[in-house]
């Protein structure tokens, strides 16, 4: 099956998470709202990047799968800071 044939039900119920105290990504939605692209909304496979109506972007990082898209196609300098989660938090792929 295509990754994008998957439900988005499907796709987070293959995973556990355990959420560190610590952001291990910020973003920085001042810079966010000059951009107009918004490859982070698209690319995140969680739907974890939110546009606001007034332009913003809200992200939470408690269910993130750590593959690193929003990173590697944001386009802009300083709009992503990434950081691993601390040991023993963040996401747990499960099989089946
Ligand atoms: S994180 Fe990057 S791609 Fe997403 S809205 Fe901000 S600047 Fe644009
Ligand atoms: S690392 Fe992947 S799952 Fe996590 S916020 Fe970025 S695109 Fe979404």
């Amino acid at each position: 099956m295509r990754y994008d044939e998957i439900s988005f039900e499907d796709r987070m119920s293959t995973v556990n998470f355990r959420v560190g105290e610590r952001a291990h990504i910020e973003v920085d939605t001042e810079i966010c709202r000059s951009c107009t692209t918004r490859e982070c909304v698209t690319a995140c496979p969680a739907n974890l990047f939110v546009p606001t109506n007034d332009g913003g972007i809200l992200f939470n990082y408690e269910q993130c799968f750590e593959c690193g898209s929003c990173y590697l196609l944001c386009n802009k300098a300083g709009a992503i800071s990434w950081s691993y989660p601390d040991g023993g938090t963040g996401v747990a792929f499960r099989k089946g």
